[in-house]
């Protein structure tokens, strides 16, 4: 199955999604997997919708929220990538 690997957190199921010459850690629906997934601003946050088969809803939380779980994701994800950014 490759690299492929996902991370379950509290909020949203992080993925390594590679595009172009670099890689992100984006939020991915749990049930398909995919990452068809888009953001939309959602009052003073932000809400993640899967638009595999019937659009659905993802999770909804504030930007702060997002930002802190995205670095724990990346953090488990890419263990030695964080370490790195944090020594600069
Ligand atoms: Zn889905």
């Amino acid at each position: 199955m490759g690299t492929s690997k996902t991370c379950r957190l509290s909020l949203f199921t992080w993925k390594t999604v590679e595009s172009k010459d670099r890689k992100e850690v984006v939020p991915v629906c749990p049930t398909h997997g995919n990452v068809k997934g888009s953001s939309r601003d959602f009052g003073n946050g932000i809400m993640f919708i899967c638009q595999e088969g019937k659009t659905h809803l993802l999770n909804h939380c504030t930007q702060q929220q997002f930002e802190d779980e995205r670095e724990e994701a990346i953090a488990r994800l890419h263990p030695k990538a964080a370490k790195a950014a944090g020594a600069g």
